[in-house]
């Protein structure tokens, strides 16, 4: 392997950049070239690749977003969109590919490189922290905090005034986020995708107490269609039990921005890293991911296909400090 090529695909998430940086910082430190391909899957299609020096990513590790843009490409789930992506990589010579996203982009790669013989290396780049066999993914920590920042906010007007707040959060089909930033946040329940079809959870969150000794409550939802999403249950509450003054806040796309934190940058370092040592040993179609804090290789299949178990621990946790 003698260059690479790198995107950021799907859904953006902090520390994107800081993994873009380290991608490149290690390719050129291990005496690789390196191309910038914009727009995710997108630019691989249309040719908007350039090459890129180690000033190109330069004061970027401390921004949000992606400095080479993300995108949903429709074109790369076709053989002929696939085809001229593949054409364009050989015209600049890139003999691999590093892919930063979530379980659809990983998706694309798996099919790109059995289809054309291409060695690509993922890195979970989502706020969903949904991918199999890493314990955490690129921005989830940075999410987690925003959605603590404005939970702790939700909280003080909701104490004054005895509300009771369902709050929610992203996450797609995955409660990492609204169980976490509940427990972190202090809030009395979670709603969880995991969960939806096991137990009513407003029934369970009801009779645990709501209200028994507070003055208000919060509730995370996940935005999943599973659960239905925060204005479903604050609509339930409405018709089944009156007499709570309930109020939904739904908080979207803030989550996706802002600074990463310390460990989303450590993270993304990390893994940016790993992924050029995993090319320079001879790994293909693998994500990086991060277990019991050590870098390992999980193959695409694996990362993509198998749901990622929610904790029973956590979910005690956060059932036992609610009280
Ligand atoms: P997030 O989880 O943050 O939304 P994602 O990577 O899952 O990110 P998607 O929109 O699902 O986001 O996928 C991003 C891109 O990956 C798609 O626009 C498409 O170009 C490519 N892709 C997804 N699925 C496939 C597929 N089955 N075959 C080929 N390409 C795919």
């Amino acid at each position: 392997i003698k260059s690479i090529g790198i995107l950021t695909s799907g859904g953006d998430a902090p520390g994107m950049n800081a993994a873009i940086r380290a991608v490149t910082r290690s390719a050129i430190y291990n005496g690789l070239k390196v191309y910038g391909i914009y727009r995710g899957y997108k630019g691989l299609v249309t040719d908007e690749i350039q090459e890129f020096k180690s000033q190109n990513v330069s004061n970027i590790i401390q921004m949000g977003g992606t400095i080479l843009k993300t995108a949903r490409c429709k074109e790369f789930t076709t053989p002929e969109g696939r085809a001229q992506a593949y054409e364009n990589m050989k015209k600049h010579e890139i003999d691999a590919l590093v892919i930063i996203g979530g379980d659809g982009s990983l998706t694309g790669a798996r099919i790109f490189a059995q289809e054309f013989d291409v060695p690509c290396i993922g890195l979970p780049g989502t706020i969903d922290n949904d991918l199999y066999g890493t314990d955490t993914t690129i921005g989830y920590d940075t999410a987690l905090n925003t959605i603590l920042d404005a939970v702790d906010k939700i909280r003080d007007t909701a104490t004054s005034h005895e509300r009771l707040f369902f709050v929610e959060v992203m996450g797609r089909d995955a409660g990492f986020l609204a169980l976490n930033g509940a427990i972190a946040a202090g809030a009395e329940a979670a709603i969880i995708p995991e969960f939806s079809t096991e137990v009513d959870q407003l029934e369970e969150f009801i009779e645990h107490g709501f209200r028994k000794s507070k003055s208000s409550s919060i509730v995370l939802v996940a935005e999943s269609e599973l659960t239905g999403g925060a204005m479903h249950y604050a609509e339930r509450v409405k018709n089944e039990y009156p007499q709570y003054d309930v109020r939904v806040t739904i908080l979207g796309h803030l989550q996706r921005g802002g600074r990463p934190t310390a460990h989303d940058r450590i993270i993304a370092s990390r893994m940016g890293v790993a992924s050029i040592q995993a090319l320079l040993e001879g790994q293909r179609n693998v994500m990086i991911g991060i277990d019991d804090d050590k870098i390992v290789y999980v193959p695409f299949v694996k990362a993509i296909k198998n749901d990622k178990p929610i904790d029973r621990e956590l979910v005690n946790v956060l059932h036992e400090l609610s009280i």
